[in-house]
């Protein structure tokens, strides 16, 4: 492996200083020819990483796993997870972490590699990933990060010149991922089955200090964490489910403990409301169906409690109480912020207790009428496009009486109301049959056709006529539509 002087990326690698059990150290294996598929110059900006140094030849080895910028220590992450409900030992099979990278504004972002080559985590898998999925990933993560939703961001993507093989033969590519730490619900529950207790809680410590560290000095720190990581996930998912985002894999290795959405494989937006949706190809049971990730994130936690136990009190009654305690808070914070976000997008700033049922009569409008979801509350704050069906029922025309009688009910003009709306109710979400046309053209070799996507799903929220085509949904609805992962 070719280590280079270049001052491109600079590297720190704080995992390291973490016990041996939880990582390996792993070079990525080199590729063919690595090219740039797609680039994100505005996040390299942010990041402080020069875009223009990173484009060139050597940045683009460097991003293919081809080069390891000096003083890296490239390695692979161990850690379990709860798969569909089943645990079982993970680890990155395809991922290397190049290292940690600190922003102009003191954040340390890790720099992974996904699709990198074989790592002792692999099992059976190649260690690679096709073109379409990272650019899959890529595209969705941008758009959520656009849409105010946590997540991991994507700095490139780069083709291998290498064929992957799945049911067919694919181009192969690597994404480089960003993150605040690929620590996962996962990694606790690895550390707790095959670490020692002093592993278990220099795990701890690891991610309170990255993560969490205004709860260092509290009296029990570890209580503080797991509330802390709590409140980070009732965010999280009340955002999902204000954009209907649906991840598809909600397994516990694809939950992080920074509160960002990690791992975009069979993951959607719904375009027509049914609580029902599920996108993944593998969850035949609609485990993590729209209306069950609430639920499965409370059940995550629990694993993530279940795994920091013995930080929690020596006494292991007490600490059961501690973490049902703290677990059981879960749903009512995720309530309480998707209630919020709600009273956002229908304009209402001040609360009233009926305002829960307003909106679920809504939802339930919606979804007996079939209803788009992202349009209608663009319907609604705009009301010149009230032009889907379901604004032409008598119900709706009865919820509006209802529902203007509420705005009244506050001191804000209609001025701020409409503001808020906007705030609130992106005009643009990638939707699948966009997304899907554009990946078609880009792993035929034309990127026109992302680049435009990208650039309209940049600005959710600023309601221009440009958005109009990816505004609307597909003519045709599937509701089979199916993503897979693991590709
Ligand atoms: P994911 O479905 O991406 O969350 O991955 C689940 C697990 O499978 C993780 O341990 C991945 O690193 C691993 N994995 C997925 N695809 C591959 C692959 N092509 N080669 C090796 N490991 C893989
Ligand atoms: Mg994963």
């Amino acid at each position: 492996m070719k280590k280079t002087e270049s001052e491109k990326i600079k590297l720190e690698n704080s995992y390291t200083q973490l016990p041996e059990v939880f990582y390996t150290l792993q070079d990525p294996t080199p590729v063919t020819s690595p090219e740039f598929v797609i680039f994100n110059a505005v996040l390299a900006q942010e990041l402080g990483l020069d875009a223009k140094l990173i484009q060139s030849e050597e940045g683009a080895a460097i991003l293919a796993g081809n080069q390891v910028p000096d003083h890296a220590t490239p390695l692979a992450q161990a850690y379990a997870g709860h798969q569909f409900g089943h645990f079982t030992m993970l680890g990155d099979g395809r991922a290397i972490l190049l290292g940690e990278h600190i922003t102009p504004d003191d954040n340390r972002r890790d720099i992974q590699l996904k699709g990198a080559g074989r790592t002792p985590y692999s099992r059976g898998g190649d260690g690679r990933a096709a073109l379409g999925p990272m650019l899959r990933e890529y595209i969705i993560s941008e758009a959520m990060h656009a849409l105010g939703v946590p997540t991991t961001r994507s700095l490139a993507v780069v083709s291998t010149g290498e064929p992957t093989y799945r049911e067919t033969e694919l181009p192969g590519a690597i994404l480089t991922r960003v993150a605040a730490s690929h620590l996962r619900v996962g990694t606790f529950q690895y550390a707790r089955k095959w670490g020692t207790q002093e592993d278990l809680r220099a795990l701890a410590d690891y991610a309170i200090k990255r993560h969490y560290p205004e709860v260092w000095n509290q009296e029990n720190r570890y209580v503080s964490f797991l509330r802390e990581l709590i409140k980070k996930q009732a965010v999280l998912i009340a955002k999902w489910q204000l954009v209907g985002f649906i991840h598809g894999v909600m397994n516990t290795d694809n939950m992080t403990i920074s509160g960002e959405t990690i791992d975009y494989g069979p993951c959607a937006f719904m375009d027509v409301y049914s609580p029902e949706t599920v996108f993944s190809s593998i969850d035949v049971q609609g485990r993590y169906a729209y209306q069950n990730q609430p639920y499965i994130a409370g059940w995550n936690l629990a694993r993530f409690a279940e795994a920091i136990l013995p930080l929690l009190d020596k006494d292991q009654d007490r600490a059961i109480e501690i973490a049902n305690k703290e677990v059981t808070s879960f749903l009512d914070l995720y309530n309480q912020n998707w209630l919020a976000g709600m009273r956002g997008k229908l304009g209402i700033f001040n609360e009233e207790t009926e305002d829960e049922k307003l909106v679920e009569q809504l939802l339930e409008i919606m979804e007996k009428e079939k209803a788009d979801y992202t349009n209608t509350f663009r319907g609604l704050t705009f009301p010149d496009r009230q032009k889907d069906e379901v604004f032409q029922t008598d119900e709706f025309a009865n919820w509006k009486e209802k529902w203007e009688a509420r705005l009244q009910r506050q001191d804000e003009s209609m001025e701020d109301i409409h503001y808020l709306m906007r705030e609130s109710n992106p005009a643009v979400i990638p939707r699948n049959h966009k997304v899907e046309e554009a990946l078609e053209a880009a792993v035929a070799g034309d990127n026109s056709v992302m680049n435009r996507l990208l650039d309209v799903l940049k600005n959710p929220y600023a309601h221009t006529n440009a958005q109009e085509e990816y505004g609307r949904p597909p003519a045709t609805p599937d509701p089979a539509y199916r993503t897979y992962c693991g590709t």
